[in-house]
């Protein structure tokens, strides 16, 4: 069995979900899974968000998001003129039933002046909801028999909500018996990113999390391959949105995949890879306006060709620096520097230490600023905000002297604050002013690839 996960751009309109289908039918009994519609996460939450100040606002995103909803299934439906008089009823209710969840979240939030991330996950999951009821029904008027899986069913989680971590023996006896109810013709199909915790809360699993849920599900069954539809063919040797000449990459170990999407390589989510490596599924990433290409085939094989493989980076980051005051001995210094950085769930992306301080590189966000108030325990704290982070992923295992020289020279004398590199992983990260970043990655991309 297949896994195919379509992301937003692929659900954004009727001719897209047209596009779907047609991929669709060249499966023997594929399991899809769905994201939002394009954007539609993003208005939920900005929905949560002026829910607290300004509940007119917020019921106004609602309805947009209700109209557009409509519109789509109309449109979808005037194409498939035969389809049941039912369907589009049902279509409609389902439109209906959730936008009133949607609203009464909404209220909730603005009468009780809180927005706390287990209502937020609830607003969050509206999108693929929607998405995911509304697709296997026009699905089922195109003439393809499906069976929707609400995702609480299947994808249990614990209780951290935004960034909930799958239960996976759960989630495979779930999987299982599903599939033993669903008729073999009719095509499961889900919704990607949220799930449900033990007592009954919705979950997700992170911004773009539906490439995660296709995973989970592959491993749980274990499916032949998991397919990741979406609006480029493959992962690209760097983001093609802003390097217009970027290829896609033929393949990719599932480590390299790893690094790339941690790094910022947004096509792909980070954790996507782990439930697929583990079963030893590969993992393809292919286009839908592109079908026959061959995308990006990520497996167990790491080819190298001796040279770099892709870059990614990220231009959301901070740099926070520790200097240990005198008192606390070296060892008890970076446990407690991390200690703190867990407590707050910050990954960190890049380290550099001396003697008596450390630096980290982390992504910017609303815990970095307690987080360095607390780091004040263990000395003196710097925080630099406005910082980027430039990685190269699948260095070449020898030469990697004149490769650092090489880029460094192209970064044109930005000033560089930290610098890694491990050779055994082939990766080189380097951390400078934000400012800096695409200018510099033009420039490397351009003297590795061209
Ligand atoms: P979906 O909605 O299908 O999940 P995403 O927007 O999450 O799609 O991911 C696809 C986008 O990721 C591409 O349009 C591209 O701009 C961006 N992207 C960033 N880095 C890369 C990369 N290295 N390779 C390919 N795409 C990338
Ligand atoms: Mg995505």
């Amino acid at each position: 069995m297949y896994i195919l996960k379509f992301g937003g751009t692929s659900m954004g309109d009727a001719e897209t979900w047209q596009r779907v289908l047609n991929i669709i039918s060249r499966y023997n009994h594929p399991f899809v899974i769905v994201s939002a519609t394009a954007r539609t996460t993003r208005k939920l939450l900005a929905a949560a968000e002026e829910a607290l100040d300004n509940l007119g606002a917020a019921q106004k995103i609602s309805a947009e998001i209700k109209n557009r909803h409509y519109t789509l299934v109309t449109n979808f439906l005037n194409n498939h003129p035969n389809a049941e008089a039912t369907i589009e009823k049902e279509c409609k209710s389902w439109i209906y039933q959730n936008i009133n969840i949607l609203d009464g979240h909404l209220a909730q939030i603005h009468d009780q002046q809180e927005l706390n991330p287990r209502i937020k996950d609830a607003v969050a999951s509206i999108g693929e909801r929607l998405s995911s009821y509304l697709f296997a029904r026009c699905g089922s008027a195109a003439g393809f028999p499906t069976h929707w899986v609400d995702a609480t069913e299947v994808i249990r989680t614990n209780s951290d909500f935004e960034q909930a971590s799958p239960q996976k023996d759960y989630i495979e006896t779930q999987v299982q018996s599903l599939m033993n109810k669903i008729e073999p013709d009719h095509i499961p199909v889900m919704g990607g990113y949220y799930g449900q915790d033990n007592d009954g809360n919705i979950t997700t699993l992170g911004f773009e999390g539906s490439d995660y849920s296709a995973s989970l599900i592959g491993a749980a069954l274990p499916a032949e391959a998991i397919e990741i539809w979406t609006d480029v063919s493959g992962i690209y040797t760097c983001d093609p949105r802003l390097i217009s000449n970027a290829k896609p990459i033929p393949q990719l170990s599932f480590q390299e995949a790893t690094e790339l999407a941690y790094f910022g390589a947004k096509v792909l989510h980070p954790s996507t890879t782990k439930p697929a490596s583990q079963k030893n599924i590969p993992i393809q990433v292919k286009n839908i306006f592109e079908p026959d290409e061959p995308g990006t085939r990520i497996s167990h094989e790491s080819i190298s060709d001796g040279r770099v493989k892709a870059m990614t980076f990220k231009e959301n980051c901070a740099v926070i620096t520790v200097t240990s005051s005198q008192t606390v001995m070296g060892y008890e210094f970076l446990a407690g520097v991390f200690d703190i950085l867990r407590w707050h769930h910050l990954s960190v992306d890049v380290v550099t230490t001396t003697e008596a301080s450390v630096s980290i590189a982390i992504e910017n966000g609303n815990q970095i600023n307690e987080a360095a108030e607390q780091l004040n325990t263990y000395g003196s704290v710097d925080l630099q905000t406005e910082q980027g982070i430039i990685s190269l992923v699948g260095c070449a295992k020898n030469d990697t002297q004149p490769l650092i020289h090489d880029v460094l020279e192209n970064i044109n004398a930005a000033p560089v604050n930290l610098i890694s590199f491990s050779r055994s992983k082939g990766n080189l990260n380097i951390v400078m002013d934000k400012n800096h970043i695409t200018s510099s990655v033009k420039s490397i991309h351009k003297m590795i690839f061209s």
